[in-house]
């Protein structure tokens, strides 16, 4: 897919936890179309940084704008409503229910919330749990892991959660999409298999991807941009080739 215009400008962002500057004056852009790849030291701010834009937390100071609308410190629901989704593991009170049921889950406003509904809707809320169910078989199929629709959640392997955790991003209507650590724990196999998905879901759906990863071989092979972040700033911007080969990244990863 071709990258275009910003989607996501993030402008001198700044988050202290106390006196602690863990994302330190961050300005980057995220181009509309892209799997672009943050990459950085352990302790650089990634992760502060995701759950800033993310409205997972407030910032200090800065701002952040979403196809040039300010949409800095507004709630992760409200995120959500304009197809900005940050993925989250699987909650441990969800791993009882099955990989389907997770899915099923996603998706806000259904009739079954509200206790007239289950009284006076029954038809409509069996009509829309068959259309969810529909769709979140079609999301399994597509992350080729159908074969655990009715196996727990929290007995699939870490991999396979972490398809699961994209799925739920299939469940609406997500146009740009932050993932932490997507191959944590995770076989090559299984790596490949989410690195494909990745991409299927950018060249097919248009998702625009930002991805913290530590594996280089997976940010290498579907990346580009790369942004590397040190000490809650950005150092460098390009290729993984460019900026593995830049002096100021060698530096802060020779530094950890
Ligand atoms: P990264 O994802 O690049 O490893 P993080 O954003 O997780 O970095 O953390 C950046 C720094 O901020 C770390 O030194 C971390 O200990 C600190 N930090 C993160 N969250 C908090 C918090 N809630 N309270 C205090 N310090 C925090």
């Amino acid at each position: 897919m071709t990258t275009g215009d910003p989607m996501i400008v993030v402008d001198d962002l700044h988050k202290h936890f106390g006196g602690f500057h863990a994302v330190d004056g961050a300005s980057l852009q995220i181009a509309k179309g892209s799997i672009t790849g943050l990459i950085g030291p352990n302790g650089a701010g990634k992760t502060t940084l995701f759950n800033v834009i993310a409205g997972v937390l407030p910032p200090t100071s800065g701002r952040v704008f979403m196809d040039g609308e300010d949409i800095t410190g507004l709630p992760p629901h409200e995120l959500f409503h304009k197809g900005l989704l940050r993925t989250f593991q699987i909650a441990h009170e969800f791993s009882s229910m099955t990989c389907r049921e997770n899915l099923m889950m996603v998706p806000g406003g259904q009739s079954g919330e509200k206790l007239w509904n289950t009284w006076f809707g029954r038809k409509r809320i069996a009509d829309e749990e068959r259309a969810l169910r529909a769709k979140a078989d079609e999301v399994l199929e597509f992350l080729t892991i159908e074969h655990l629709a009715d196996h727990k959640a929290g007995q699939v392997s870490g991999g396979q959660k972490k398809l699961l955790e994209l799925g739920r991003t299939m469940m609406v209507d997500a146009r740009i999409v932050f993932l932490d650590e997507v191959g944590a724990g995770v076989n090559r196999t299984l790596l490949n298999t989410i690195a494909d998905a990745i991409v299927r879901l950018n060249q097919e759906r248009g998702y625009t991807f930002v991805v913290i990863e530590h594996d280089m071989d997976f940010i290498g092979r579907i990346c580009d941009p790369v942004i590397c972040m040190a000490e809650g700033k950005v150092l460098a911007e390009g290729t993984l080739d460019e900026i593995k080969a830049n002096e100021h990244v060698i530096e802060a990863y020779l530094g950890t």
